[in-house]
């Protein structure tokens, strides 16, 4: 069925043979989960196809690679694969540096790149590009066109598919859960897929220790003095004294945004190499998106992120500046904890 959003993509499809998948550093569910049911589709379809990140999937994902091989990045494997591609389907990104090592492989001439990606932006590189910021999870995306044809859609394309949206949805309790999340969920739960065990893989705790790192995160969680922003620091040592990486501290940014006047929330993670990861998270009025782009990053309207250059205190400074301009700027009767107050309390 001709569909004007895919017909590019349909004919590249039709017209390729060997195929290259990848997403962004840091791979998280959505994007691991997106890859490995496209992988499984194309593969039904007889393509070839190879999954090839800039880094290995985190521990609590890596039941996707018992259902398709997720490749990390080696020079020696990236000069063979792209060797042989004809086509990159990019999923869950879309700026070239956000590949990572993976990025400058994307230049090779007579490469095709084809993005499939949710995120709010107009840089998407590729000579097909499917962006649709009204989704989800690019996981929402796969499943549209795998879902033209429903009989294609195997198990286990549904449980990497369920993966995709419980990971993006934050297991359906951020705003982009609509009718057309649920309706996909009920679909793949139709076809087999046990919601129970994958959600238990996805929030497996590795070890004690990472409890009690996250324990100890929440212990030290900061909080600008009016209480609209919150934040949480994490430095490499905390990584060697609980024996956790980056991908432990996944989820835990979403916490404070609850809390009664939380406007904000932000985790800085000092990657120790003179960089410092930012994940931002708003608890529904500030428009994070703006900030992350206005400092290079990008993401959603109200979970974004950006790598910074500089000390975790230079992070912590600069962030708090635009972030409190945002807070700043908003309507006073509108924020979190004025909407909590009795309206008579409220100027009008
Ligand atoms: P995270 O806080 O890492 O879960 O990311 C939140 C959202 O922001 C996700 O949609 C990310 O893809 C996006 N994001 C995170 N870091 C960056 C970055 N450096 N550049 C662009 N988008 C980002
Ligand atoms: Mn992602
Ligand atoms: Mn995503």
């Amino acid at each position: 069925m001709s569909d004007p959003l895919w017909d590019e993509f349909d004919a590249l499809v039709a017209a390729k043979q060997r195929f290259v998948l990848s997403t962004h550093v840091n791979p998280d569910g959505d994007g691991l989960g997106s890859e490995v049911a496209l992988a499984l589709a194309l593969k039904a379809r007889g393509k070839d196809v190879v999954v090839f990140n800039d880094g290995p999937p985190p521990h609590n994902f890596a039941f996707l690679a018992a259902l398709f091989p997720l490749e990390a990045f080696s020079e020696a494997r990236a000069e063979e694969v792209f060797a042989a591609a004809e086509v990159l389907v990019v999923l869950d990104m879309q700026n070239k540096e956000r590949l990572g090592r993976v990025a400058k492989y994307a230049d090779r001439p007579g490469l095709v790149t084809a993005i499939l990606d949710h995120h709010v932006g107009d840089a998407a590189f590729g000579q097909v590009n499917v962006v649709a910021p009204e989704k989800a999870a690019t996981g929402e995306l796969v499943y549209d066109w795998l879902k033209r044809d429903r009989a294609s859609l195997t198990p286990e394309m549904a449980k990497a598919l369920y993966t995709a949206l419980v990971t993006d949805t934050g297991s359906f309790r951020h705003s982009n859960t609509d009718p057309d999340v649920h309706a996909m969920a009920a679909h793949l739960l139709e076809l087999g897929v046990e919601s129970a065990s994958v959600q238990a893989e996805i929030n497996r705790h590795r070890h004690m220790g990472r409890l009690r790192f996250v324990g100890h995160l929440l212990q030290a969680l900061k909080t600008s003095d009016d209480g609209t922003i919150a934040w949480f620091e994490v430095t490499p040592d905390l990584f060697t004294r609980y024996d956790v990486d980056g991908s432990d501290t996944e989820g835990l940014v979403d916490f404070p945004r609850t809390v009664p006047g939380v406007e904000a929330v932000m985790m800085l993670t000092d990657l120790g190499s003179g960089r410092v990861k930012v994940s931002l998270r708003s608890s529904g009025r500030v428009d994070v998106h703006g900030v992350a782009t206005s400092l290079g990053g990008g993401g959603h309207r109200f979970a974004a992120g950006i790598t910074l250059e500089g000390t975790l205190a230079e992070a912590r400074a600069k962030m708090l500046a635009a972030l409190g301009a945002a807070v700043a700027a908003l309507d006073p009767a509108l924020r979190a904890y004025a909407a909590a107050r009795p309206a008579a309390s409220r100027s009008r």
